[in-house]
């Protein structure tokens, strides 16, 4: 099979381009003066912003879990927390100099839903009452659906929400209880008959293929329950198993896990199975129906990539707000303290919670130009990319443009003397494409050649 046979070839580690470069590559040197400086660059732009705000805490740990999460039953918590976005908020506010129109607020987690009623209410207010939300934005928040009731979604609607992502993972019992995470179907069922009833603009199922305990006919499954509810989109991520890094994975028992080829094989049968109930596959993890934003901006060359993976809207600066978040504003990245504790001691010194960053370089910029053009529209017209980054794109290119010659062989890309356009094969790996105009990467693998050869 098509599909299968690609996503064996390419099944490697390798980033997934929210950003270029990737997190790894911020530097501490990078602080709230340099983010300071950018966000007063932006300041008579007008432009709307983005506005990512991270709530760390969770009620139960999930054994694949590789987030930024604090696990606690005190709710308490959750408003302590809320004193402190306020405060960042406030910093941020008088750094950004003026009130900011929003077209885009995503709430992520952690558990956002951990936060009760009043926790989601205040956390509302608060925006409101330093941005002008847009009445045509895109206001999400992922749903943990044990977190949840009809009434809460309700609620939450009322708040303004009109996009929901739940995080249903996998249908099946057995895997539940091998990650440590219970949730009855019935109960999802119900809660997406509510979400519908409330008009929800848009709503999102993540899943993750390679847990403990599923097999090919396990997740067959679940995509068909997936595909019986019809969520405006899906999300397809691959667990990575990294127990030296995650805490949390140590409890999953390395035995149960599905082999390599098992794993590539659901993600071939999910491609197949969502595809004809009617999904578009939008690139990377990303499905979608195909009257959904995200699938006809995908037709029409629109597509954008941000922390949230891909949307619809025009890259816009990314405000961060929450312990760990990472923000985006002109040619920089930055990034809050990772502990509660240092990013709460920053906000009791009147100080912004930045840890680290990066101001990109001309040449971190065109090459972020080129693979966020290649992971969202799958298209590199070299000379109009040339005039705007003032490069002759062939000449500075010339040894990526000659890497990518296997990958055309391949038929993943066809190549001309103007432009190179990912095939309908290639988007099955088109992040092993972007990778090769990746100049972090390059580096860090002749290091380890270097490494190799001493
Ligand atoms: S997977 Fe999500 S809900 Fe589960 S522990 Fe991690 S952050 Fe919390």
């Amino acid at each position: 099979m098509l599909a299968e046979a690609t996503l064996q070839t390419f099944d490697v580690p390798g980033p997934r381009y929210t950003s270029y470069p990737t997190a790894d590559h911020f530097v501490e040197a990078f602080g709230p003066e340099d983010y300071r400086l950018a966000v007063r660059q932006r300041r008579h732009d007008g432009a709307p912003i983005s506005v990512y705000v991270h709530v760390p805490f969770c009620a139960s740990l999930c054994y694949y879990c590789a987030c930024n999460k604090i696990v606690t039953r005190h709710a308490s918590r959750g408003r302590e927390y809320l004193r402190y976005l306020g405060m960042e908020l406030d910093l941020q506010v008088e750094a950004l100099g003026s009130v900011q129109l929003v077209s885009q607020l995503h709430v992520g987690g952690g558990t956002p839903t951990f936060l009760d009623d009043e926790g989601l209410s205040e956390l509302m207010r608060m925006l409101r009452s330093k941005f002008a939300l847009m009445p045509a934005g895109e206001y999400s928040i992922e749903i943990d659906p044990r977190t949840v009731d009809a009434a809460r979604l309700g609620h939450l609607s009322f708040l303004g929400f009109n996009r929901l992502s739940f995080g249903v993972q996998d249908f099946e019992t057995e895997v539940q209880r091998a990650v440590h995470r219970i949730q009855p179907a019935r109960e999802i069922f119900d809660l997406m008959a509510s979400a519908r009833a409330l008009n929800f603009q848009s709503i999102n199922i993540d899943l993750i293929h390679g847990l403990p305990c599923q097999t090919l006919q396990s997740f067959e499954r679940t995509l068909e329950q997936v595909c019986s509810l019809r969520p405006d989109r899906v999300a397809l991520y691959a667990y990575a198993h990294l127990p030296e890094r995650f805490k949390a994975q140590r409890r999953i028992q390395t035995a149960k896990l599905p082999p390599a080829a098992e794993r590539v094989a659901m993600m071939s049968r999910a491609i197949q199975k969502l595809g004809s109930a009617g999904y578009e596959y939008i690139g990377m993890d990303h499905f979608a129906l195909a009257d959904d934003a995200l699938a006809v901006a995908k037709r029409q060359g629109r597509l954008h990539r941000n922390f949230q993976g891909y949307s619809t809207q025009p890259d816009t600066d990314l405000i961060a707000l929450g312990v760990s978040a990472i923000g985006r504003v002109g040619g920089t990245y930055s990034q809050n303290a990772k502990t509660l504790a240092q990013y709460c001691d920053s906000l009791e010194r009147g100080r912004l919670p930045i840890e680290r960053g990066l101001v990109l370089t001309r040449e971190d910029v065109l090459r972020r130009a080129v693979i966020m053009a290649i992971m969202c529209q799958g298209y590199l017209d070299y000379a109009s990319i040339g005039i705007a980054h003032l490069v002759e794109f062939r000449d500075h290119f010339a040894v990526e443009l000659a890497a990518l010659g296997p990958l055309e062989h391949d038929g993943l890309v066809t190549l001309t003397d103007h432009d190179c356009t990912v095939t309908e094969k290639g988007w099955f790996a088109v992040r092993a494409i972007a990778m090769v105009f990746d100049r972090h990467l390059q580096h860090a693998r002749s290091r380890n050649h270097l490494t190799r050869i001493i």
